[in-house]
């Protein structure tokens, strides 16, 4: 099976000030990697720019406008404590959103299965009126979004990034056609993703500890495939961040590539099982490099293979 990729060189045109984890050199680890694993058959495309309709299928309409119209020409733009604009950053952040989306329409109309998304700026900290977390539109809810306006009604969310995709819970918790399911650090930031937040009975929050066992990740993981599955989606889509990765520096998990690989099979199982195997992967966070192109090439292997 060929896997489709989307991505674009101005993702790397978004550039937070320098020391800033989620920095350019990060969407160059991923595509390095994958390009030079010989066995992946990936057909290369090109992310579109996303026209501000479809940003408002997720977000209100007047925070699109506003982000777009504090876009910076010059200089850095600081949003929040973490977040940042440079005069590349709405290009970039169009082609994320853009990418996830034409995916997700590329699958709905049964063009192809499944689909990798190597985007920045990441996209699950956005909610539906704010930017936060590195992150300036929601990728995977405004891709949700597009699902179901081509015909995909039930979308689910498995969000294995470490940090909790509160944004992503934010624009989903009231639609009982979608679901989200997170396994995040705790304590860690945001701080959100309490087990006791389920939305509508549709988010579905699995918390682990600092230096959790690796088992114990897992055990939580497949306590919310069972809630996926359950679910019942027409389409699967990934927040695929590799920060729980035991070389990240920003939390303190201790993940290897095998279990990113393991988790991606899970997914897989619930996707053939109810949705005709549709899934659609989208880059979340990931700061050390080198175990950011090792963890992203085994969950793509393991999407082209399974
Ligand atoms: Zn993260």
């Amino acid at each position: 099976m060929t896997l489709a990729l989307y991505t674009h060189v101005d993702m790397l045109g978004h550039r937070p000030r320098e020391g800033h984890p989620e920095r350019p050199a990060r969407l160059s680890a991923v595509t390095d990697a994958l390009s030079e694993a010989s066995d992946l058959e990936l057909e290369v495309r090109e992310a579109p720019l996303i026209e501000p309709d479809d940003l408002a299928l997720a977000h209100d309409p007047e925070y699109v406008a506003a982000l777009m119209a504090q876009a910076p020409t010059h200089g850095v733009l600081r949003l929040d404590e973490d977040t940042e604009m440079s005069p590349g950053s709405m290009r970039a952040a169009r082609r994320a959103a853009g990418a996830v989306t034409a995916a997700v329409r590329s699958v709905a109309s049964g063009e192809i299965e499944r689909a990798f998304c190597a985007v920045r700026p990441p996209g699950h900290h956005a909610g539906r009126r704010f930017p936060m977390g590195f992150c300036l539109f929601s990728n995977v809810a405004v891709a949700a979004k597009a699902a179901q306006a081509a015909g995909l009604r039930r979308v689910a969310v498995a969000d294995f990034d470490v940090h909790h995709g509160n944004g992503t819970q934010d624009i989903f918790q009231s639609d009982p056609n979608l679901f989200f399911a997170s396994v995040h650090e705790s304590p860690g930031w945001p701080g959100t993703g309490d087990p006791s937040e389920t939305g509508i009975g549709n988010v579905f929050n699995a918390t682990v500890a600092p230096h959790a066992p690796r088992a114990a990740w897992r055990a939580a993981f497949e306590g919310l495939m069972a809630h996926m599955d359950a679910f019942a989606p027409d389409l699967v889509l990934i927040s695929a961040g590799f920060d729980a990765h035991a070389d990240d520096p920003l939390a303190e998990q201790e993940l290897l590539e095998e279990d990113f690989a393991w988790a991606t099979d899970a997914i897989l199982s619930v996707a053939r099982a109810r949705a005709k195997g549709r899934v659609v992967s989208s880059l979340e966070g990931g700061y050390d490099l080198s175990a950011l192109g090792r963890s992203a090439l085994a969950h793509v292997r393991a999407l082209h293979g399974g």
